[in-house]
């Protein structure tokens, strides 16, 4: 019997509205929408429109109609994380009350600059005691303290933030919220209990833990799926010329998907109903053959796959 103390499983689908569903979004929607249903819980999806420069009008809407082809029924309204946008700045006001953040006035060339780790450049910490300058962003300070967590399917991770990382922006030069921030406030506010996403975005954790641990927040549990790459080896992307996954026929696709997230898909599947597909799924998932695995190619046509463009499907 399910113990009622213990709260209920609650995912989510989190993606930024740059461009239409490709077959990498589908795969993570795919499986963190059969980690909540396998478990009875809730699926949310959450739109992280949060840098309005790099969002194309309407692919809100082309995200939201392919998780409906695909027959991704998310629970509740979605979440329209620059709804949020308030709330946002009102931490970071209060993470600079505290102390823990301060406004940097480093200009691109000086940063620039700075020594590059494994995850990008390292702030040296230049503003720490103070900025003179009158456009800022602002950074998050950070310790060597490692940080660590144990994530499902990719084992333990830690990182010293300081050296790996130095202090990170959570409001960004131009006044956006970073997605540091955002995706830690809403985790929150939504009671996520399990982020499952790709692993493009594990290295990100530590430093929503760290901001989790300064603003109260729980911490979820975590689960870095492998990510879907093409010929090349290449995460798929809009810039690596990723397409619109199709929407016309979603059940063959569906079944790619399962099939790329390790799932053994009995022959035949694809001519079932989408419904079909979805209590195969649902009945059969199996999280535990993606350990440790961190990429998968892509079954379907990219450009760098060198098959047959689809035209204007593409993001
Ligand atoms: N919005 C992010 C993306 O589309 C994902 C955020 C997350 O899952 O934490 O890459």
């Amino acid at each position: 019997m399910a113990n009622p103390a213990a709260p209920r499983y609650v995912g989510r689908f989190a993606p930024s509205p740059t461009g239409a569903l490709h077959f990498g979004s589908l795969m993570a929607a795919v499986a963190s929408c059969l980690q909540a249903k396998s478990q009875n819980g809730l699926w949310l999806v959450r739109m992280e429109d949060i840098d309005p420069p790099r969002e194309p009008p309407g692919a809100d809407t082309l995200i939201l109609r392919a998780l409906e082809a695909y027959g991704l029924a998310w629970d509740g309204r979605v979440l329209y994380q620059s709804t949020q946008d308030q709330w946002h700045r009102e931490l970071i006001d209060r993470l600079v009350a505290e102390g823990s953040a301060y406004p940097c006035g480093c200009s691109r060339n000086e940063l620039a600059g700075a020594a590059r780790g494994p995850l990008g450049p390292i702030y040296a910490g230049t503003c720490r005691s103070g900025s003179t300058a009158s456009r800022t962003a602002i950074r998050l300070r950070t310790t060597d303290e490692p940080v660590g967590y144990e994530d499902l399917l990719q084992g333990p991770q830690s990182q010293r933030l300081e050296s790996e990382s130095g202090d990170f922006v959570i409001r960004r030069r131009d006044g956006l919220i970073a997605y540091q921030l955002a995706v830690a406030a809403d985790d929150s506010a939504q009671g996520i209990t399990e982020v499952m996403r790709g692993i493009d975005l594990m290295d990100s954790t530590p430093r929503q833990l760290h901001l989790q641990r300064l603003l109260g927040f729980a911490t979820p549990q975590y689960a870095h799926l492998p990510v879907a790459v093409d010929a090349r080896g290449r995460k798929l992307s809009k810039s690596t010329g990723a397409r619109a996954v199709p929407i016309g026929e979603p059940r063959p696709v569906l079944v790619r998907a399962l099939q790329a997230l390790g799932q053994a898909t009995p022959a035949g599947l694809a001519d079932g109903s989408l419904d079909s597909i979805w209590s195969w799924a649902r009945e059969h998932w199996t999280p535990a053959v993606l350990v440790s695995q961190r990429c998968v190619p892509c079954p379907l046509a990219t450009a760098e796959n060198g098959l047959s463009s689809s035209g204007s499907s593409s993001p």
